[in-house]
C-alpha cells in the first residue's frame, strides 16, 4: 500500500506531474511508468537530473536508499491513478466527462470554448483521454484557480469508462454518439453501447446530470437510467438547435436565436456544436456568448478542417477514421455544393476492426459506388477490400498514391482526405 497522504504532500509541493523524462521537468513529481519495452525506473534518475523534484518508482531499494528523492510504489500507474482520484475528491467543482464513439475531442474543444466565456476551466489537452491521460488531466486542475473541468474519456474495451469515472467522479456526462469505433476491443456494436453507457450508469448511481443527444438512435434509451437529463438538439428538447447549412461551414440556429456560422465543416459536426451550446446554456452562459464562442472556434487539428490550397479546396479530416465517421464524412462530402465530377475522395485504411475489417471495408466500397463522386482513391492493405469498382484507384502504400496524385496535377477540385491515425494522410496535402 502506498501512503497516499504523503504522496499528496509531494504532489502539492511539485509544480506539476510528469511521466516523460524527455519533457522539461522543473520541479515536477515524476511517475516512472513502465512501457511494453522499457522500465520507467531506468528513466527516473534522468528526470531528477533534468529538474524533477521527486520520483515515484517501483524499486524499493532505491526508495529506501534515497527517500528524499524517491517514493516506492509497487505499481506507479496505480499510484498515479490513486493520487488523481484523491486530488479529485479534494475539489468541489463540477466535472464534465465526455465520451462517445466519434467527436469527443471536437466536442470537448467546443464545450471548453463556450464555458470559458464565464468560468475558469481546465480541460483535457490534445487527446489525453486514457488511463494515463485522464489522471494527468485531473492532476492539472488547480483548486485555487479552476471552477470547472472537462475530461475527455476514450475507451477501446469494456470497463475502461467505468474506471475513468471512478477516478474523475464526473458530476455531468455527455456521450457524443454510439457508432462503430474500436469494434475489435468492445466485441461488436452491442458491446460499444454497453461500454459507452458506463458513463450514464455512473451518473445514475451518483445523482449526476446527463446531456443526451436525441439525434442518436440509442442514447435516449440508454440515458433513462439517469434521473437528471438535459436533452438536445430536437425541437422539443431542453436545448433545441437547427442545422441550416453543412457546407462550406456549418451554420446552425441555436434555440430560437440568430444563425451562427461555425468554422468547422460537415453536417456531422452539428450535434457536436449543439452539445456545446446545451452545456453552455445549462451552466448559465448567455446565448450571445455561446454563439460568439461557437463562431470563434477554428480547428487546427486535422479534424473537419476546410483548407484552401493554391489550386484546390480540401476537407482535411485525416485525424482518424472508423466505419461510422467514414460514412458520416462521405455522406456529408457527397452532398456538398459543387459538381460531383470535381469531387475527389482519398481514403486510407480503418484500423482496429478485428474480424469485421474485411466486411467493413467491403461495405465502404459499396457505399462509395452509390455516392456521386468524381474520383475515388483508396490507400492501404485493408482498403483493397473496398476497391470493388474498376474505376476506383487503389494503392497499397501512401507513397505510391502520392506519386500518382502528383502526376494528376489536380486543379479546381474539392478533395476529402480521411483515414486512420496510423495512415497519417495529412502529409498528402502538399500535393494539392
Ligand atoms: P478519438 O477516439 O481519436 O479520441 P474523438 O472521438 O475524439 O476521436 P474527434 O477527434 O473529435 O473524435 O473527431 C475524429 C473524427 O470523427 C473527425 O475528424 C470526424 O471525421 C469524425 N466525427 C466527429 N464528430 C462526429 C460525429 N458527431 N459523428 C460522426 N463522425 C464524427
Ligand atoms: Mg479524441
Amino acid at each position: 500500500m502506498i501512503d497516499i497522504a504523503a504522496l499528496y504532500a509531494q504532489f502539492r509541493s511539485a509544480t506539476a506531474v510528469s511521466t516523460d523524462s524527455r519533457q522539461p521537468q522543473d520541479g515536477t513529481l515524476f511517475f516512472a511508468l513502465n512501457g511494453p519495452s522499457f522500465r520507467g525506473r531506468d528513466f527516473a534518475p534522468q528526470a531528477l537530473a533534468a529538474g524533477a523534484r521527486h520520483a515515484v518508482v517501483d524499486d524499493n531499494a532505491l526508495a529506501t536508499q534515497d527517500p528524499e528523492r524517491y517514493t516506492y510504489a509497487p505499481d506507479p500507474l496505480l499510484a498515479l491513478q490513486e493520487l488523481a482520484q484523491y486530488h479529485r475528491r479534494q475539489l468541489r467543482i463540477p466535472v464534465l466527462a465526455i465520451t462517445g464513439s466519434n467527436g469527443k475531442t471536437t466536442t470537448k474543444e467546443l464545450v471548453y470554448t463556450v464555458l470559458c466565456r464565464r468560468y475558469r476551466v481546465q480541460y483535457t489537452r490534445g487527446n489525453l483521454n486514457n488511463h494515463i491521460g485522464v489522471p494527468l488531466t485531473l492532476l492539472s486542475i488547480k483548486p485555487a484557480e479552476h471552477e470547472l473541468a472537462i475530461v475527455e474519456m476514450g475507451a477501446n474495451h469494456q470497463g475502461e469508462i467505468e474506471l475513468l469515472c471512478q477516478l474523475a467522479e464526473p458530476t455531468h456526462g455527455l456521450i457524443t454518439n454510439i457508432g462503430k469505433a474500436h469494434l475489435e476491443g468492445f466485441g461488436g456494436e452491442e458491446g460499444i453501447a454497453r461500454g459507452k453507457s458506463e458513463l450514464f450508469r455512473f451518473l445514475a448511481q451518483t445523482d449526476g446530470t446527463a446531456f443526451v443527444n436525441t439525434l442518436d438512435a440509442r442514447l435516449p434509451e440508454l440515458a433513462t437510467v439517469v434521473a437528471e437529463r438535459i436533452t438536445y438538439p430536437g425541437p422539443t428538447d431542453t436545448y433545441p438547435a437547427e442545422l441550416l447549412s453543412a457546407a462550406p461551414h456549418v451554420v446552425l440556429r441555436l434555440f430560437t436565436g440568430a444563425p451562427v456560422e461555425a468554422q468547422i465543416t460537415g453536417g456531422y459536426n452539428f450535434p457536436n456544436l449543439a452539445a456545446a451550446a446545451a452545456v453552455g446554456a445549462h451552466f448559465g452562459v448567455s446565448n450571445d456568448s455561446i454563439g460568439e464562442a461557437l463562431a470563434s472556434y477554428a480547428p487546427t487539428n486535422n479534424r473537419s478542417q476546410l483548407v484552401r490550397t493554391t489550386h484546390n479546396e480540401v476537407v482535411l479530416d485525416a485525424y482518424n477514421a472508423n466505419p461510422s465517421s467514414m460514412s458520416a464524412a462521405l455522406h456529408s462530402f457527397a452532398t456538398r455544393p459543387g459538381a460531383s465530377a470535381a469531387k475527389v475522395v482519398i481514403l486510407g485504411d480503418m484500423f482496429e476492426l478485428g474480424a469485421e475489417s474485411e466486411s467493413e471495408h467491403r461495405a465502404l466500397g459499396q457505399l462509395l459506388q452509390t455516392l456521386p463522386l468524381g474520383t475515388v482513391v483508396l490507400i492501404g492493405s485493408h482498403m483493397q477490400h473496398a476497391a470493388v469498382a474498376p474505376g476506383f484507384h487503389y494503392f497499397p502504400t501512401k507513397a505510391e498514391a502520392a506519386t500518382w496524385l502528383r502526376e494528376q496535377h489536380l486543379q479546381g477540385q474539392l478533395i476529402l482526405i480521411k483515414g486512420s491515425r496510423g495512415m497519417g494522410l495529412e502529409t498528402l496535402l502538399e500535393h494539392f
